[in-house]
């Protein structure tokens, strides 16, 4: 573990210093820079070791995984593209991605906890904060001690934004801020959030302005935690403000800036929401996987199957289209390109394969699919096929399992 938790992101960063950034030409398309591949495997052994084994429980009792996200903290994974002045990694969005979806193949509520702080919460207030207000509302949520949150959906407005009804009144040196915040993720454990209220009713969505609030603070309560599936260690709940007053200085950018922020900042919350669906996809490709070799019927593994072979090609192929799309976005984000649409095109295709792949992995575990324990042992195996995969990565045992096991059958 110890020497797994060596390779921070903090020292990959250092490493991209040194001349290694050799990112976004086209060659990462067929492998990713050393420094991301070291990323990936400081991650993946993280989540496998930390996360993996207590998910399940943590969804189950709600629980915010407090000690693990001190840890990634410690590695430099919850302000991966912070600059390293304000305590960050000062890495690029390709990482980012990369990282949050090794963490959410351990536990897609710890990808959804590391996404929200890195992208929703940390993102505004690099781009639009003042220096001060950069060193007291980012680096204190660099390093897991902190986590912060982003509220912008209202429950009668998630979609339409721009409809927001909360308010925020300036009454001398201070904005007092009214109104109902829903499904604000991490709100139960945030420090902090970035809220959007309307300041100016008359210029609708130009009248939106951003602020940031401490948490808990007088006049802002919190509603109960919404009961969701998967993903019950990110808490996700409603902000009641109810004249919650903040300090002038916290309006964050210029007076009515706030949909123009909220808008951008749910950009890159994209690339974030698709990096986890994709470790959420990866985990039940995994698992279809493991089982299919596992489980004997009718004289052999049901890989040798051609409707299971069929089952977990397609699978592959909507995962590896979704992730290309994923770090398509994130590598046009890095080189300062629009990315707008491909971040949408990204969350769409792989939210789509997350939701498809557990579908088949559900399908391919038979009745296991809808358990969480075994009824009866199944510990068959097909000693052939574990020599021909041993030491090869998931993905190129899939295609093996494609490509070989029809020879198998005769
Ligand atoms: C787990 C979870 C965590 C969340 N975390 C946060 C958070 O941290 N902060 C935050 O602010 N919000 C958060 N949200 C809220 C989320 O951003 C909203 O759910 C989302 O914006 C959709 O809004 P809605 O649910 O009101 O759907 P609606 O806006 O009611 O949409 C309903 C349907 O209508 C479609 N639709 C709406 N408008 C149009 C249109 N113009 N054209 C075509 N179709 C349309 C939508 O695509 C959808 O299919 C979270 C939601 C969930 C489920």
């Amino acid at each position: 573990m110890a020497a797994a938790m060596a390779l921070s992101a903090r020292r990959c960063a250092w490493m991209l210093h040194k001349g290694v950034r050799r990112l976004h030409t086209v060659y990462q398309a067929v492998d990713l820079p050393e420094t991301h591949l070291m990323l990936r495997q400081t991650c993946r052994d993280f989540a496998e070791k930390e996360l993996a084994p207590i998910a399940a429980q943590l969804d189950r009792e709600h629980r915010f995984p407090a000690e693990q996200v001190k840890k990634m903290g410690s590695l430099g994974l919850l302000a991966m593209d912070v600059p390293e002045t304000y305590g960050g990694a000062g890495l690029d969005y390709l990482a980012y991605s990369i990282a949050v979806e090794e963490i959410s193949r351990g536990c897609a509520s710890t990808g959804v906890i590391m996404s929200v702080n890195n992208t929703l919460y940390l993102g505004p207030v690099l781009k639009y904060g003042s220096e001060e207000q950069k060193h007291k509302w980012i680096t204190p949520f660099t390093n897991g001690d902190k986590i912060g949150c982003f509220a912008l959906s209202e429950p009668g407005n998630g979609s339409d934004a721009g409809a927001a009804s909360t308010v925020a009144r300036l009454v001398g040196d201070e904005w007092v801020l009214n109104g109902t915040k829903a499904w604000i993720t991490n709100a139960w454990d945030a420090a902090a959030t970035v809220v959007f209220a309307t300041t100016d009713k008359g210029l609708k969505h130009k009248g939106i302005s951003a602020f940031l609030v401490p948490m808990p603070t007088p006049g802002l309560s919190l509603g109960k935690k919404e009961d969701k599936m998967g993903i019950r260690a990110s808490s996700t709940a409603n902000l009641i403000f109810e004249d919650c007053r903040i300090p002038k200085d916290n309006l964050l950018g210029e007076e009515g800036m706030g949909f123009k922020i909220a808008m951008q900042t749910l950009d890159s919350g994209r690339i974030g929401i698709a990096s986890q669906a994709l470790g959420i996809a990866q985990a039940a490709l995994d698992c279809a996987v493991d089982y299919a070799e596992k489980r004997m019927a009718f004289g052999a593994p049901i890989t040798k199957f051609q409707a299971i072979q069929f089952k977990l090609a397609d699978m592959a192929l909507a995962l590896e289209s979704a992730r290309l799309l994923t770090w398509r976005a994130a590598m046009l984000k890095d080189n300062g390109k629009p990315y707008t649409k491909e971040a949408a095109m990204a969350k769409l295709s792989a939210s789509e394969a997350a939701t498809s792949i557990s579908h088949q992995a559900i399908q391919i575990l038979g009745g296991m699919g809808y358990v969480t324990e075994m009824p009866a042992e199944r510990h068959y195996r097909d000693a052939r096929i574990t020599e021909i995969y041993e030491g090869t990565s998931e993905i190129q045992r899939l295609v093996i399992a494609g490509q070989l096991l029809k020879a198998y059958r005769g």
